[in-house]
């Protein structure tokens, strides 16, 4: 599984490169990483499900 954000410079999702898995103060979870396209930051709140699978699978460096 590849992580994918919303880029607000391409406008579009992109794949996320440097992918930190962070837990949020409300006790979810928010992929922080680049645009593979054009190195811009980008996020993706994501479900705890996902995130520690992401984080299993190397997908995400752990950041919490
Ligand atoms: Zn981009």
């Amino acid at each position: 599984m590849t992580i994918e954000g919303r880029c607000m410079k391409c406008k579009e999702n992109k794949p996320m490169k440097d992918a930190e898995m962070h837990k949020t103060s409300r006790g979810g979870f928010m992929a922080k990483g680049k645009c593979t396209a054009c190195g811009c930051g980008m996020c993706r709140i994501m479900s705890k499900d996902n995130a520690e699978k992401a984080v299993t699978d190397g997908e995400a460096k752990k950041a919490y």
